[in-house]
């Protein structure tokens, strides 16, 4: 029985407290139980999340109370909690966060609930009103103003009739009005009813993937269906048939899809299949539209979840089959502990609740690809595109021979700006892809060859012209531009800006097409919430010639009438140092092209790069996904990379560079004697973006053939090292990004 409660309280809910079990409530006292604790000088609701065995604290004061008898996490997601807290090495406070929403755990009784009343037949009878209009005319005017006999909600009512809640009690003691509460549920689709779309029939490649995902729900192995299907091809109608197979087996569904694909048009798509059955769950909607999505699952009113990453944990009842579309997307895995991925934690809780799982791609992720080759899931496959459209064309640009040819680098190749004008002059629309926000990536002084850093940062300054300022990506920092070189030394006025940005992009298109309507999309130009739905509805609808944008316009945009995509630097996610840049530039420049000719007319795609023979460019221009990936797994194969083999990145942070380098180097130290000899594990070397917000960063990559490998000996390292008091430690399992 536990005798310390680790309690989240609504009024701090970052923050975690530590809370004595009184002996005649520990058996009430689960993780996931809701209680009343002392807090500050009066009390405060919260939740149990977690049950330690010691405090850091000696005086812990008791829990006042158990509220309600039922803990809304269930012994299923607690047990998934714990495997994450195992595997991933995290506290399972924060395992227990992930698999419950902030606004569940807030508010245990939190629906919006209204008072409704109801006349009785007494009180409807004209009689009653006028016997009570003597003497208590407020009580005879509402009645009068329920005549009808319909109910009425309790505020609208005292708003028209100017009359107080005391005299609707008065009504209801002499039994002339009902008052009862009743749940309004608000709605993330609104109010609007959607036509119910008709499934239509599945294309022979459709018929075969939808059979392979049919025997995974019916219970064969392997339950896990990788669908390779080309941009276009058809996926989404295979999951919803997939859906329809559960739902009409009593079972119910769980869709994740990348944040960035999450608009209202998926949406649409879902709910105009299934209607109200659907629960949809993102960050846009408020708290209390995700607390009542959240309890629509829970209790079985609606079957079906669809969000981004964390929707994984929704409580869908006799769950059959997660999908999750765009397997490969990065932001499955969660950059803060626990560092989970969605994808690999959909398997994990898919085994637990014997469901099947269908993971669709048209550039599959590297480990899910190696486990169809081993066997381990099934593949399958969609090379052809809806009616046998054709897949665009991709031609290379070499720069280097551009520059030679035209004796300097324009931002547009001579290829890309003709194919753009002749796009403009058929009224036909062109996107510009570059993965670079911004005017230009860095001011360098030609003289000195100074390059404007952040101070507290080790990457260069992006200069952005609209806003007039240089400013750091990764902290923020704004510093106003400048006039003259900053090196003290230097001070010469000809400093330059170097590195294509975005905005940049947009000033050269509007130089060269005045007449073209052009638009960017970024982090910088959709800052409220609304410009996204509101550029790609001018898109869609004609009223934009050119979109100009970073990975936000790369994937799942469906628009016919684009036949161009242009690439502007293929090179700016190559040359990230990390393992996965070559994998990264080989999805992205797939993703671009998927978005070309996707109407009647064939697409092109023109790719800006300096480094054309390269695989991952090579690959994309063949369409030769499956090559690509063989290929990549052998390379990682030498070197041990996953999926060929697991990987942990330790990441040692702190304000002095001396200490972390010790304390990296300490813990190395420490660490292997632990490890068995199949562990490979590197020095302790800075993180290749070596200092953010002012805290320099060691990390310390381990790699071995299993993951157990890795976590048995990290987790002992871990409890016994004795960290310097300002260095921070991240462990992270399966890492994705070393950087
Ligand atoms: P993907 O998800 O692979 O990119 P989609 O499922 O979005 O592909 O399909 C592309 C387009 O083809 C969509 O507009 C979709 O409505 C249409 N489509 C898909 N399957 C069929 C089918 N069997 N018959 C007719 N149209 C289809
Ligand atoms: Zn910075």
């Amino acid at each position: 029985m536990a005798a310390i409660a680790r309690v989240v309280v609504h009024l701090a809910l970052n923050r975690e407290f530590d809370y004595r079990v009184p002996p005649e409530l520990a058996d009430r006292v689960r993780i996931g139980t809701p209680v009343i604790v002392p807090f500050g000088r009066g009390e405060a609701r919260g939740y149990v999340v977690g049950l330690p065995a010691r405090s850091p604290h000696p005086k812990l004061k008791p829990i006042r109370d158990v509220i309600g008898k039922k803990a809304l996490i269930d012994e299923g997601m607690l047990e998934l909690a714990r495997w994450m807290a195992g595997y991933y090495l995290a506290p399972i406070e924060t395992a227990v966060r992930a698999v419950l929403p902030g606004a569940v755990r807030a508010r245990p009784a939190g629906h919006l609930e209204r008072l409704l009343v109801t006349p009785t037949e007494a009180g409807r009878d004209p009689a009653a009103a006028q016997r009570l209009r003597p003497r208590a005319p407020k009580q005879a005017a509402l009645l009068d103003r329920l005549r009808t006999g319909e109910s009425l909600f309790l505020a609208r009512l005292l708003r028209e009739t100017g009359a107080t809640a005391s005299a609707v009690r008065a009504l209801e003691r002499k039994e002339l009005v009902h008052v009862a509460g009743r749940t309004v549920e608000r709605s993330p689709g609104g109010t609007r009813t959607l036509l119910p779309t008709a499934p239509p029939k599945l294309m022979p490649q459709q018929e075969e993937a939808f059979a392979a995902a049919r025997a995974a729900i019916d219970g064969r192995n392997p339950r896990v269906v990788l669908l390779h299907g080309v941009t276009g091809s058809g996926k989404t109608e295979v999951y919803l048939h997939a859906m329809q197979y559960v739902l009409d087996r009593g079972g119910g569904a769980i869709v994740l899809v990348p944040e960035i694909a999450l608009t209202p048009q998926t949406v649409e798509r879902f709910r105009g299949r299934f209607g109200d059955v659907v629960a949809v769950l993102h960050s846009h909607l408020s708290d209390g539209e995700r607390h009542d999505e959240w309890h629509r699952l829970h209790e079985g009113r609606a079957r079906i979840a669809i969000g981004a990453r964390s929707a994984l944990f929704a409580p869908v009842r006799r769950l059959g089959l997660i999908v999750v579309d765009e397997e490969h997307e990065h932001t499955y895995k969660q950059e803060e502990t626990p560092r989970y991925h969605a994808r690999d934690v959909a398997v994990v809780r898919a085994v637990r609740e014997d469901c099947a799982v269908l993971l669709g791609s048209a550039t599959p992720s590297l480990e899910s690809w190696h486990n169809a080759r081993r066997g381990r899931y099934a593949l399958a496959r969609m090379p052809h595109r809806v009616d046998h459209r054709r897949m665009p064309l991709i031609r290379v640009i070499d720069l280097r021979r551009e520059r030679e040819r035209e004796g300097r680098l324009y931002a547009l190749s001579r290829d890309l700006f003709e194919a753009i004008r002749d796009r403009l002059a058929r009224a036909e629309q062109t996107i510009l892809f570059l993965n670079r926000r911004g005017y230009a990536s860095a001011l360098v002084c030609p003289r000195c060859g100074h390059v404007a850093r952040c101070a507290d940062c080790s990457v260069a300054l992006t200069f952005h012209k609209q806003r007039r300022r240089l400013l750091c990506h990764l902290c923020g920092a704004a510093h106003p531009l400048p006039d003259r070189c900053p090196a003290p030394e230097c001070r010469d006025p000809a400093f330059r800006y170097a590195g294509l940005g975005t905005e940049r992009i947009e000033e050269v298109l509007a130089k060269v097409f005045p007449k073209a309507r052009v638009r960017r999309m970024d982090s910088d130009s959709m800052r409220r919430k609304e410009s996204y739905a509101e550029v790609l509805g001018d898109f869609r609808t004609g009223r934009i010639d050119i979109l100009v944008g970073t990975q936000m316009i790369a994937k799942g945009l469906d628009f016919p009438n684009v036949t161009l995509v242009g690439v502007v630097n293929a090179d700016v996610s190559l040359h990230m140092p990390d393992f996965r840049a070559g994998e990264r530039t080989f999805q992205l420049l797939t993703q671009v092209a998927g978005r070309a000719g996707r109407g009647e007319v064939a697409g092109e795609v023109i790719v800006q790069t300096f480094t054309p023979f390269h695989p991952a460019i090579q690959a994309a221009r063949r369409m030769a996904t499956e090559d690509f990936c063989d290929q990549e797994i052998e390379f990682r194969r030498e070197l041990g990379y996953p999926p060929c083999g697991r990987l942990a990145c330790v990441t040692v942070r702190g304000p002095d560079e001396a200490e972390v380098t010790r304390a990296a180097g300490g813990f190395a130290e420490a660490l292997r004697p632990m490890l068995n000899p199949a562990v490979r594990c590197a020095e302790p070397a800075p993180s290749p973006i070596a200092r953010v917000r002012g805290q320099y960063r060691y990390q310390l990559v381990l790699r071995a053939p299993r993951a157990r490998d890795l976590a048995e000996p990290l987790r002992r390292a871990l409890d016994t090292f004795r960290w310097p008091r300002a260095v921070t430690v991240a462990v992270d399992i399966d890492a994705h990004s070393l950087l």
